[in-house]
């Protein structure tokens, strides 16, 4: 059946927007059913599939399969949710050369899109294809209730996954960085900052040993340099992303202090190693307690995926690696394999997020050709 690229691409720039203006955040959980309903609209009108929602502390999912397929050949995956902004009016969208703008557009609203009106397709071919969705809601805070859940609590399993949230159109992801969310907290002794000989400070204990573990990520470190590979920015990273103390005193030495590192880091190092080594590096009473950790996850390619790729783009498509983790990880493990690329997007988690309107179509033709051939058995 020939698919009208103009009204798909209507079709692709109307849902988009539809799912940009809800603000589907951590915060708001009503905003996040109502994007969830939304796609339940339009999937219910799809032939022979049942829908099924499952809840995890808070956060639901959406999981679509064909009528009596439990395990299909290829699973379509995606998340809902997207960052918060503060400022009014940032749920909004607007069409800009040839791009769709709008929080979320491209992370991953705009990939929902294609993947409701691929099912939607699917349907109105009616060939009985094992190609199943699933969409969680919360990806950007760790997956944890999303396809983690999914995957090691409710059995969830498929013969490939495809998630749109990684690499570019012709970039295949093949390998992520691993991930430790690390909180650091050094205990001192309060006392008046005019005499600081009778305390301890636990800001100046942890802002030394947080130098110290930094200086151990910098380039050429004999711990990681021999794995560097600067042209796709193959290294290992430590960032400091939040530092507190319950001090709220001026003059007051704070008794307290605590820091959270995003560490990412390449193979061979595992979040243990990766641990160990800045364990070593701490003062004495200055404890790290990891709050998310995930090892670095090798995404083996699906051929097919990689030649319908070139074929519906006409350009070869490179393996590349990938500084961000996504929900990929969660089906690797379980030897499950993912196809990890996506359509242009751009200025991710900003408000002029943006979405490429020519290669939202393009990548729903990768998709398609792909679920025919892999689910056909030709
Ligand atoms: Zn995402």
């Amino acid at each position: 059946m020939a698919i009208d690229n103009t009204r798909l691409r209507e079709r692709l720039i109307q849902l988009t927007r539809d799912l940009v203006l809800i603000e589907s955040t951590d915060d708001c959980p009503e905003e996040r059913r109502r994007c969830f309903q939304l796609l339940r609209n339009h999937l219910d009108e799809v032939p022979g599939i049942s829908i099924q929602m499952l809840e995890k502390n808070g956060y639901e999912s959406l999981i679509a399969l064909p009528e009596g397929v439990e395990e299909p050949i290829v699973l379509l995956c995606g998340h809902l949710d997207v960052v918060h902004h503060p400022e009014a009016d940032s749920y909004r969208s607007e069409i800009r050369d040839g791009r769709i703008y709008g929080p979320g557009a491209g992370d991953m609203k705009g990939q929902l899109a294609i993947m409701i009106e691929l099912m939607r397709q699917l349907g109105r071919e009616n060939l009985g294809l094992s190609c199943g969705i699933a969409v969680t809601s919360d990806e950007e805070r760790g997956g944890e209730n999303g396809v983690k859940f999914l995957v090691e609590e409710t059995g969830l399993r498929c013969g490939f996954a495809v998630i749109p949230d990684g690499g570019a159109l012709t970039n295949i992801i093949v390998e992520e960085k691993g991930i430790l969310h690390l909180s650091l907290t050094a205990k001192g002794v309060s006392a008046h900052a005019a005499r600081p000989w009778l305390g301890v400070n636990a800001l100046e204990i942890l802002t030394r040993d947080l130098a110290k573990v930094k200086a151990s990520f910098s380039e050429g470190t004999p711990e990681f340099s021999e794995f560097e590979d600067h042209s796709s920015h193959w290294f290992s990273t430590c960032t400091l992303t939040m530092i507190s103390t319950p001090n709220d005193s001026p003059n007051r030495i704070p008794e307290s202090a605590t820091a959270v590192l995003d560490i990412r880091f390449v193979p061979p190092a595992t979040a243990e190693d990766v641990l160990r080594e800045i364990r070593a590096h701490l003062s004495e009473g200055v404890d790290a307690i990891p709050i998310v950790s995930a090892e670095p996850t090798h995404l083996a390619p699906d051929e097919t995926f990689v030649e319908k790729t070139e074929e519906v783009t006409g350009s070869k498509a490179s393996l590349l690696r990938a500084s961000g983790g996504s929900d990929g990880r969660f089906f690797s493990a379980q030897g499950i394999p993912v196809l990890l690329s996506r359509p242009a997007v751009g200025n991710l988690h900003g408000r002029d997020e943006w979405i490429d309107i020519d290669s939202m179509v393009s990548y729903f033709h990768i998709c398609h050709e792909y679920v025919l051939k892999k689910c056909q058995g030709d």
